[in-house]
């Protein structure tokens, strides 16, 4: 979590030990579409008051229903199965890009390579330090990001600090956040299979060069990229341990369509700690 805490008088630590909490007691699921951050951390808060009054009564993991359409069945971490990613032999290789960590950055912050160079105001390289034990990856720069130059800035980046903040991981010191797309697609439109064939080298260099012990691909254009599973629905690439070239890969969805659909806030923490054991493990 970066800045101050504002008004509020809950730290994001406290905030995030508070969700954990109320996930792991079964305590009902925050409503947090259009909220602001400071919304976010009073709702923890009153997430505690809950716990306690209501004494957190247990649940079962596996009745958490997936959302319609996506298949996304919940799989306990304890399930998971590891599969080898296609994507290690389909993947595009970004050999023509320098070795050295900021004659890419330098590159890329001068790239023209598609379209989306003429509509940006910043390119947004990443985040978070280049010795990181995890790196986040997601699918492109929104307005708060083209503006600051900077990944998950927004109400989604916010919400991510703090769900990575339950399993004890921050950009601060162990994750490292990139996108698919360095610029901003006009209207937060998806991205274009031209524009992720154009700008993908950069991010799979990045992954080469700052060597994570474990991936968190959101959203659906990160997971089908590093798994090399086009067209596959992100809820059945979900709850497995994948591979990108030797790295353990977790697959969940993207911050932003958390706040859209409450629901798949609890899929998101399991995927989590599907995650925190990879990288225990590794
Ligand atoms: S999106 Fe990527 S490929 Fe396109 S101009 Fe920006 S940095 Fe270059």
């Amino acid at each position: 979590m970066t800045g101050s805490e504002g008004s509020t008088s809950l730290s994001a630590r406290e905030a995030a030990r508070l969700l954990r909490q109320r996930l792991e007691m079964g305590g009902g699921e925050l409503f947090l579409d259009g909220m602001t951050r400071d919304e976010v951390l009073q709702q923890a808060a009153r997430a505690l008051t809950d716990q306690e009054s209501d004494g957190g009564g247990g649940f079962d993991r596996n009745e958490v229903s997936a959302p319609g359409g996506l298949g996304s069945a919940a799989v306990a971490p304890e399930a998971a199965r590891v599969t080898k990613g296609v994507s290690e032999e389909a993947a595009v290789a970004p050999s023509l890009l320098p070795d050295d960590y900021e004659a890419l950055r330098e590159m890329a912050m001068a790239c023209t390579r598609c379209g989306l160079s003429s509509g940006r105001t910043r390119v947004v390289f990443s985040d978070g330090p280049s010795a990181a034990r995890l790196m986040v990856v997601g699918e492109a720069p929104g307005a708060n990001e083209d503006a600051s130059g900077v990944p998950f800035v927004g109400m989604a980046g916010q919400f991510l600090d703090l769900l990575l903040a339950t399993v004890a991981l921050s950009r601060q010191d162990s994750v490292y956040i990139a996108n698919v797309l360095k610029c901003r697609p006009p209207g937060n439109r998806d991205p274009q299979p031209d524009e992720i064939a154009a700008c993908s080298p950069f991010l799979l260099k990045q992954i080469d060069l700052v060597k994570p012990r474990a991936l968190l691909a959101v959203g659906s254009f990160s997971a089908r990229l590093l798994t090399g599973r086009e067209g596959v629905a992100l809820g059945k690439l979900r709850g497995t341990v994948h591979t990108y070239h030797g790295v353990p890969l977790v697959v969940t969805y993207h911050p932003a369509a958390l706040l859209r659909n409450r629901r798949w806030i609890r899929l998101f923490w399991e995927d989590l700690q599907l995650l925190r054991s990879v990288i225990d493990d590794s």
